[in-house]
Formats: structure tokens, sequence, C-alpha cells
């Protein structure tokens, strides 16, 4: 089976959900559930060793996509957050983190030498991601804080405006150039990163934003979990122009299983076929190169397409990719091994 190591997950927040309602998330994970994508069952049958896994502050459910007849939608933009609600609720999903790894369920992973270790041991290697800084201040003590917890990745922003930066609203079709960049608060931020090691990831800021980063950043850019704007053009994908940069950068681009970000149509249609997949991968292999491309699968966040229905149906995609002519070196190199470069690179190791 090929290990798979995935840039992107919001398992935390789905358990951080069900544990406001009364269940228990250690047990959720570790025994498995039929909810969601991600627990320990499923990861293990489809060959998920570990991935990204983020703390995100919701802002409640997103109106509906209201399509007109063509199937175009503009969803405004969510309301910024307050900061003290926020990092209440960063608390309790890192908290759940942290059971996880006490309990066994999970090991949290700070370099790449704990994720080749916790793989070894058959663990899931759970790397501390914040999606959104609503719960850092703009003195940056909170980062301080998470660094110290274990937090080595960070989007300034989601689809919503922060202290840091602003967030791209949820469009169809729509360039990613819908309004400004960082702010002063988002260069100290991107400077703090770049000197402690934490990874920056692009998903969800704008196109102003992510080449502010683009200039000011000494890592390889980092855009988790989005797709390729010229087949998809939704407004959380990435033009040519923003992948060339990415390539220049020797970054990555984590391949987006949400099917609103993988089909010509941009429906939000389950029965997506794997095909659409694949076409975005060779389209972002021919633009950023295959040390470029991996998987950010947005599991528990996201409509992902039937086939793979789950983390456990992750073999299929890797079934997908080899009938697509990928070879063995190649399909390493997406399903994990660009990963873990690129985060040792964040994080100011050695390659090896
Ligand atoms: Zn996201």
């Amino acid at each position: 089976m090929q290990p798979v190591f995935d840039g992107h997950n919001d398992v935390l927040f789905r358990l951080w959900q069900n544990a406001a309602k009364g269940a228990d998330p250690v047990a959720e994970f570790m025994e498995g559930t039929h909810q969601g994508h991600i627990d320990m069952p499923r990861a293990r049958k489809g060959g998920l060793t570990g991935g990204l896994c983020a703390i995100y502050i919701t802002s409640g459910d997103l109106p509906d996509e209201t399509r007109d007849a063509n199937g175009h939608y503009a969803i405004p933009l969510s309301e910024p957050l307050e900061r003290a609600p926020s990092l209440d609720i960063a608390l309790e999903m890192a908290a759940i983190a942290f059971r996880l790894d006490r309990a066994g369920g999970w090991k949290i992973c700070r370099t790449g030498a704990e994720i080749e270790a916790a793989e070894a041991e058959g663990k899931f290697a759970a790397v501390l991601h914040m999606e959104g800084c609503e719960p850092i201040d703009a003195d940056l003590a909170a980062l301080e804080m998470f660094y110290a917890a274990g937090l080595r990745s960070l989007g300034p922003v989601w689809s919503r405006n922060t202290i840091f930066g602003h967030g791209v609203p949820f469009a169809f079709p729509s360039s990613p150039d819908t309004g400004p960049g960082l702010t002063d608060a988002g260069n100290r931020l991107v400077r703090e990163c770049n000197r402690i090691g934490i990874a920056i990831d692009l998903a969800h800021i704008t196109e102003k934003g992510f080449w502010d980063v683009a200039k000011l950043s000494d890592q390889p850019l980092i855009v988790s979990h989005s797709n390729a704007h010229v087949l998809t053009p939704i407004s959380r994908n990435l033009t040519d122009k923003q992948l060339a940069a990415v390539r220049e950068s020797n970054g990555l681009v984590g391949l987006n299983f949400a099917v609103t970000m993988l089909r010509a149509d941009g429906a939000k249609r389950a029965d997506t076929p794997m095909s659409d997949m694949i076409r975005h991968i060779d389209y972002l292999v021919g633009h950023v190169g295959i040390d470029g491309v991996a998987l950010g699968s947005d599991f528990d966040g996201a409509t992902i397409p039937a086939e793979i229905s789950d983390a456990a149906g992750l073999q299929k995609l890797v079934a997908a990719l080899r009938e697509a002519g990928y070879g063995a070196d190649d399909v390493k190199k997406i399903c994990r091994d660009n990963w873990l470069r690129v985060l040792r690179s964040a994080w100011h190791e050695a390659a090896v």
C-alpha cells in the first residue's frame, strides 16, 4: 500500500463539533465512526499515515450557494471574528489534539524525523496547522505559545479577513484577485514564521496576499489545498501565474478533493469522477513540476468524490495515478514525499 501524508484535513473541527454534543473525541477517532472522512480505522485502511490537522474557527454555516441558471454563485465573505472567543475555541481544539496524543490515538509531530518515527510506529502523524489566524494577536504572543505547543503551519487567513490579511470569498466563476493583501501585522507574521520555522499556507488568501507573501517569505510557497483555476475557475484555485511562482520557489500545491474545486462546472455533486482529480493533477504537474504537487484532501471539510468516499478510499486515487501513467517514484512524491520536503524546508531542517 502506498503511504499517504495529506496536507489538509478538518478532523479536529469535526471532533470538536461532536464533543460539543457530548461525544468523546478520543473514542470517536480511535474506535471509528461513520461520520465524516477520517478516524484511525479508516486511515489505516486507506494508507493515510498522517497529515496537517487544522485548528479552524467556524463562522457558523455558510449561506447556501445560491446558483443562477448557469450554476454561477458568489457567497459574501464571512464577517471577521473576535479574537478572545476564537482563542478559546482554538485552545479547545488543540486540547483534543493533545488528548489524542496522550491516549495514543495519534502523534503530534514537530519535525520531519518525528513524522517518520510516527509512521514507523504505525501511528497517525498529526501536524498542527491553524487555518486563519483569528486566535493570534498582532504582537504575536499567542503565536509564540502555539509554537511552543507544537503548531508548525498556519494560513494567515481562511475565507475571511483577519488583522493579518484578506481571504477570498467562495465564488464561481471568479478570479482569486478579490481584495487587498497582507496588512502590516501580516508582514510581521510572515517574517516571524520564517524566523521560528512555521510553514505558511496560502490556501484561501487573496491573489494580492499571495504575491505579498511571495515577495516577503524565504520559504517555498505552500498552497495546501487548492487546484488549477484554468480547469475550475473558482476564486479558491490558482492561476497559471501563481503556479509558476510556486514552482519558482520550489514550493507545493496540494490537490483539494472538494468537488466544487475539481469540476469544470464547479457544481457540488458527489458523483464527480476520479478523472477530474487526475485532470487537475496532470495540469499541476505540468505547471509546478512533479516535485511540487501533493495532496490536500480537505477531508472532513468538504464534499468529496463518492468514489473516494473517505480516508479508507485513498488507494483508489493511488491506483488512478498509476493508471494515468505515474511511475512508483512519482506516486511516492505526490502522495507523501513532497510534503515532507517542503515542511522540512519551512522548519529549517536539513533535507534527507
Ligand atoms: Zn480550507
